[in-house]
């Protein structure tokens, strides 16, 4: 016997084993569209050119060592992530009643609100999640403890967009005081966000039940290729109730192994601001001890320079607009060859993905037959298509759904 002999062994986790199929497959028209990370018109990942130069900046700044952060992480950093996500003329920050601490990227926001709330609302709270939702959601909250982890309607497959009424019942049939993740825009898996008429219903029925909005807000300025148009959804509830918003810049930046992130709080008062800060810092402090510097001085660099910001936007341009172009091709594309079915989702969706609608036998044929490497739900990245591949995409996908 061993002390691991209860261990069994866990499954891969889905998208980092599809990424390792796409690198081990030699075929010469592989696409990889599982992952949701950028890629250039050559397949290839980028630094953003406004990165590069604040890399220089402190690359070259003697002053800066490599001493640990305090625990709650870079001051001028996370104080720059609260005002980019409440805007800059932000009540909850003007009034000191709005806080952020420094987090292992989006992922590690999202569990340090979760570790937050298991701890200072229980683990009996019920947990609302979007249906679908990113992988991870689930697993954090259950790690984190909760017992009743639940799904509220979200994606109508008929429409291929949002199921507001459906929404609406079930925030409405779960206990007051529940917990609900938001995605602050660019939904991660169906690209279908609620317009801010249907943010203000949400709004509505959330604050008449007393639930919690936990935004997870991980494409501000990848989505539309506007930081504040971007944030409408969060800046509007922070006008009306207390929140959190887990903050990645692993996409807009282009940082993703620097692991660079915030949870911003929104409350009532300065004082319980600091409450929620300290324990916060505290939780932190036995997860991680104190977070990664690199990224944070980045993201602090650009966002605190009025030339680099402007630079930075441009770049977000660049990016969502390479997307946008993608989605117009791709949709061109299945027009020509007379695709059977509607398309117009791939248009309407926003961020990151494509919810096509295929099924797991499609998509799994994506990849045996045309060695299209995608997740089994229909997701596709739109970065992993390019001006090369997207007339091989279309193709396949023509061929897949006849
Ligand atoms: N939330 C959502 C919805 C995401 O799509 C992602 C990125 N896949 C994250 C959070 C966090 O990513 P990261 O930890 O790399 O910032």
């Amino acid at each position: 016997t061993t002390h691991f002999d209860a261990v069994p062994l866990a499954p891969p986790d889905v998208i980092f084993h599809l990424t390792a199929s796409y690198k081990a497959d030699t075929h010469a028209q592989k696409v990889n569209v599982g992952v949701g990370a950028y890629r250039d018109d050559n397949g290839h990942p980028w630094v953003l050119p406004v990165v590069r130069k604040a890399e220089q900046l402190i690359v070259n700044n003697h002053a800066l060592d490599h001493e640990y952060l305090p625990i709650e992480g870079l001051a001028s950093f996370t104080s720059a992530a609260s005002r980019l996500i409440l805007g800059k003329d932000s009540p909850a920050l003007n009034e000191n009643r709005a806080i952020a601490v420094q987090t292992i990227s989006g992922t590690g926001a999202v569990r340090l609100g979760a570790d937050f709330l298991a701890r200072f609302r229980g683990t009996q709270t019920k947990v609302l999640l979007s249906n679908p939702t990113w992988a991870n959601h689930k697993a954090i909250f259950n790690d984190a403890g909760f017992k009743d982890v639940a799904d509220y309607a979200y994606y109508h497959p008929a429409t291929r967009g949002l199921d507001l009424e459906g929404m609406l019942r079930d925030l409405r049939a779960a206990p007051e005081g529940s917990i609900v993740v938001l995605h602050a825009c660019a939904h991660n898996p169906t690209g279908v966000d609620p317009t801010p008429a249907q943010w203000n219903t949400i709004a509505d029925v959330m604050i008449a039940k007393k639930h919690f909005a936990f935004f997870d807000c991980a494409y501000q300025g990848f989505a539309s290729g506007d930081l504040d148009r971007d944030a409408t959804a969060v800046r509007y509830f922070a006008t009306r109730t207390e929140l959190f918003v887990a903050q990645s810049f692993a996409k807009n930046f282009g940082l993703y192994n620097e692991r660079t992130g915030a949870l911003t709080v929104v409350t009532k008062s300065p004082e319980t601001a600091q409450a929620v800060k300290s324990q916060l810092a505290k939780l932190s402090r036995a997860a991680i001890s104190n977070p990664p510097a690199f990224g944070a001085r980045i993201v602090s660099t650009v966002l605190n320079d009025a030339a680099l910001y402007a630079e930075w936007v441009e770049n977000l341009k660049t990016m969502s607009g390479r997307i946008q172009l993608m989605r117009t091709k791709l949709f061109d594309a299945l027009q020509k060859l007379g695709t059977p079915g509607s398309w117009q989702h791939i248009l309407d969706q926003i961020g990151m993905f494509t919810f096509t609608g295929l099924n797991a036998a499609q998509s799994q044929a994506m990849g045996t037959k045309f060695h299209i490497y995608m997740t089994n739900n229909g997701r596709i990245s739109m970065a992993g298509l390019t001006s090369s591949n997207v007339e091989y995409f279309a193709k396949s996908l023509d061929w897949i759904v006849r």
